[in-house]
Parts: structure tokens; C-alpha cells; sequence
């Protein structure tokens, strides 16, 4: 059976949400078909990295349900239905229904992908330990993961040191488990922090009692009958955890869109600077989109994209800016704010002592192009953006 709707968006998160919230709020009256790989629950992302501390069931972090969502957007919602086939020359898309092993097609007159990013698989994990790994990218995961914490107080290897591995880690040990951080990377938040102040937060961690396996890739993961799980790590050491959590980035979701034959880079979804992809009528925004070279995937782009995307589809044509908008890092243990240079700095200028640091990075010509603060210092965090160049003009 073929169903025609107006517009049809690929994706329930933040950025998708936001734009039909953002159309809605414009009066916009067309048709919306909303479809999701999960639940379709609304809720905020980052709040994930923060619900063990809070005591925060995952049904506290659901602000909707699929059900609300829709009839607050007046949309129709298809839930846990992973989108395969994109058909550009029939402005269609070709919906699965594994139940009945049957098909329908959908057909739209504008077609938005916000697929996010999906976590990356450095390496395959045993079946024997696979039920005790998680890696946790939206509320479904989070459901299994805290399900899998069971109101006990366990020992939890993360793997990876970026942004996503230091919050869980930060959060977890905040919620009383033992922490350990296995990372090839010789710092903590390596893409976001220079290695001082990395060395701050890892020191901040250290003496909360977190343990840091810094430098060091693992060998193998392997169930143990006394012990839970027993990592191996590359120098011969072992770390014992009852569960494992993949923290080891993000790559955006773009295989639909390249099997169509829509332009993607490894680093998202091409689009300009009014979320338009290569093909007529599609659309991008979010963590899956580069726009005119930059994906940040964070909150604030997707948000900015959403506003603009929503002005260009009702007749107002509007490219989106990004302003110099900071990564705040929840890690409560040493506050960390970072807005790291797009080119690498001719020199990091380097101030403070104990956990307070900041680190201004200067191009050759000494301007500042991007900054880094923990602790005390997160204070200047204002006053700096407005001084950093944009992260898209
Ligand atoms: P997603 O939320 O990934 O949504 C993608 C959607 O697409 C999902 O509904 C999925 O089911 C659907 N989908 C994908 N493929 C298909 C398909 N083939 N068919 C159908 N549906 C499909 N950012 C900040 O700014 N501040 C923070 O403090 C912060 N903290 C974070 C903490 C954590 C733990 C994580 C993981 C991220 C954090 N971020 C933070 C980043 C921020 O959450 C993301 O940038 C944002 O949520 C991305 O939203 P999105 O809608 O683009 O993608």
C-alpha cells in the first residue's frame, strides 16, 4: 500500500523533534509522518549522562511518550520501524513491517533525515560477555543498561575517555559503583581538552576513586566465574567489572542517504547552509548533518538548524549560523567547559594551578581561535565566547 504525506521526517531525536516543534509553532499546517528506529519516547539526550547520580528512573527521563508526541504535533508517529530504502526519483521510502513481513511505501512531497550518529564498534565483543556490554545512545538503551544495574552497586568499565565516557563515569561513581576508564589516549576528553588540563580532570577522578587505565587498548574481554567480567589490557593488566560500557564515539548515521545516492563525508550528510542535501526536497539536520563543512553534534546547532530549517520550509528562505557556542562537560567531580579550535593553535596558553586551569589556544597572528577552563575557571566561560571566532559565521 502506498500513504502520502507532506513532509516526512527520519528520526525522533532532538533534532527531528525540534523541527516539527519548530513548523507547528510557525502555524504550519501540512501533513507530518515521523518515524523512529526506537521507541519514539521524547527526551532530552543529555540528560542520560546524568540520571544515576539523580536518582532518575528512565521513565522520569521521558517527557512524552511517541503517543503524546504525536498528538501534540498532530503527526502520525511510526515507532521502532529502522527506515532501509529511500527511493529519490519516487519521493518515497519503503517502510518494513517485520510482524506481518509485509511492506508499505511512503511517499512525501519533502523528506528531512535526522538520524543522529550511532555508536562506533572499535572491535567485536564475545556473545559470552555481549549481554553484559552496553553502549548507551538513547533512552532504550539506557532502559537496558539501567536495568542491568539492578539497584546494586557494581563495577563498571568504561571504555573510551571522550565526553560520553567521562559523564557515565563522573555519574556512575556519583551513584556509588566502582568506576574504571580503560583508553588508548594518554588524557582525559583528548579531542576537547590539551593535555594539562585532561591531566586535571583524570587527577580530579583519581582521587574521587575512579580508576584510570590511560594509554592502554585491551587485548580481551572474557567472562570469569568469580570475577564477572576480566579485561585484558595490552601491558598485562587485568581490570574486573560486572559491566562493560562502550564509550568509544559516535559516527552519524548516513548509510541511507548514501545508498540513495545523496552526497555524505565520513563526517555527516553534506548540506548547505539551509540544510539542503545534494538532491531536491531532502533535507538534513543534527548529529547526521555536515553543514557547509561543520558538524558539531551537539544541542545547540541542531536547535539553531531546526529554527532555520523550519523559517526555509514555510517560505522563508534562512541559512543557519552557528555562534561560538561551548561544550559544557557534565563531570561535577572538576567542571570543564571547552570550545576547542577548528585548526590546530600555533600555541595553548596555559594559566592556573591545581584543578582551576585555562588554556586559550592563539593562531600565529595571537588571536584567540578557541579555549579550554576547568574548575574555577569554567567563570570566564561568557566572556570568552564572545571574544572566539564563530563555529559557523
Ligand atoms: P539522535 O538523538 O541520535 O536521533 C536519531 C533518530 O533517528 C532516532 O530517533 C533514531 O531512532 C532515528 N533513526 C536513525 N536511523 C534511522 C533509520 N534508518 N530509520 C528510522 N529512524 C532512524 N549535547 C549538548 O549540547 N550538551 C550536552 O550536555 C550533551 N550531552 C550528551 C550526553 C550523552 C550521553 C550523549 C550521547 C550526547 C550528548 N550530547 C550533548 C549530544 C546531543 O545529545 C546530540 O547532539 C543530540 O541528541 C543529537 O540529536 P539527533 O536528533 O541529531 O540524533
Amino acid at each position: 500500500s502506498t500513504f502520502h504525506t507532506e513532509l516526512v521526517i527520519i528520526g525522533t531525536g532532538m533534532a527531528g523533534i525540534g523541527l516539527a516543534r519548530a513548523l507547528r509553532r510557525l502555524g504550519d499546517q501540512r501533513s507530518i509522518t515521523m518515524i523512529s528506529a526506537d521507541s519514539g519516547d521524547d527526551y532530552s539526550k543529555p540528560l542520560l549522562s546524568t540520571g544515576v547520580a539523580k536518582g532518575l528512573a528512565p521513565d522520569q527521563l521521558a517527557q512524552r511518550s511517541a503517543t503524546e508526541l504525536g498528538d501534540e504535533l498532530n503527526a502520525r508517529i511510526i515507532t521502532h520501524t529502522p527506515v532501509s530504502t529511500l527511493d529519490v526519483d519516487n519521493r518515497s521510502i519503503l517502510l518494513e513491517d517485520e510482524q506481518a513481513s509485509s511492506y508499505e511505501r511512503l511517499s512525501y512531497d519533502t523528506l528531512v533525515l535526522a538520524t543522529g550518529a550511532a555508536p562506533r564498534e572499535p572491535f567485536k565483543v564475545d556473545p559470552s560477555v555481549s549481554s553484559r556490554c552496553f553502549a548507551i545512545n538513547n533512552l532504550d538503551d539506557y532502559r537496558r543498561f539501567y536495568a542491568a544495574l539492578d539497584h546494586r552497586h557494581v563495577r563498571v568499565a568504561i571504555i573510551g575517555a571522550g565526553l560520553v565516557g567521562c559523564e557515565f563515569a563522573n555519574d556512575l561513581h556519583a551513584g556509588r559503583h566502582q568506576v574504571s576508564i580503560i583508553a588508548p589516549e594518554t588524557t582525559l576528553l583528548p579531542r576537547l581538552l590539551p593535555a594539562p588540563l585532561g591531566n586535571a580532570l583524570g587527577e580530579a577522578f583519581s582521587e574521587a576513586g575512579i580508576h584510570l587505565h590511560l594509554g592502554r587498548t585491551i587485548n580481551s574481554i572474557a567472562p570469569h566465574s568469580i570475577e564477572g567480567i576480566v579485561l585484558r589490557l595490552d601491558n598485562g593488566d587485568t581490570v574486573s567489572a560486572d559491566l562493560v560500557l562502550m564509550a568509544t564515539g559516535l559516527a552519524p548515521r548516513t548509510a541511507l542517504a548514501e545508498a540513495a545516492g545523496v552526497s555524505v563525508s565520513p563526517t555527516g550528510i553534506e548540506v548547505d547552509r539551509q540544510l539542503r542535501t545534494s538532491h531536491p526536497d531532502i533535507y538534513a539536520l543534527g548529529d547526521v548533518a555536515c553543514v557547509d563543512g561543520v558538524n558539531a553534534m551537539y544541542v545547540q546547532p541542531l536547535q539553531a538548524s531546526a529554527k532555520a530549517l523550519a523559517a526555509t520550509l514555510t517560505g522563508t528562505p534562512t541559512s543557519v549560523s552557528f555562534g561560538a557556542w561551548p561544550v559544557v562537560v557534565k563531570t561535577p567531580l572538576l567542571p570543564v567547559v571547552a570550545y576547542p579550535p577548528k585548526e590546530t593553535p600555533a600555541r595553548w596558553r596555559i594559566e592556573g594551578e591545581g584543578g582551576d586551569i585555562s588554556a586559550l589556544a592563539e593562531n600565529k597572528d595571537g588571536r584567540l581561535i578557541g579555549f579550554a577552563l576547568t574548575g574555577g575557571c569554567v567563570r570566564r566561560k561568557v566572556e570568552l565566547s564572545r571574544a572566539a571566532p564563530t563555529l559557523l559565521g
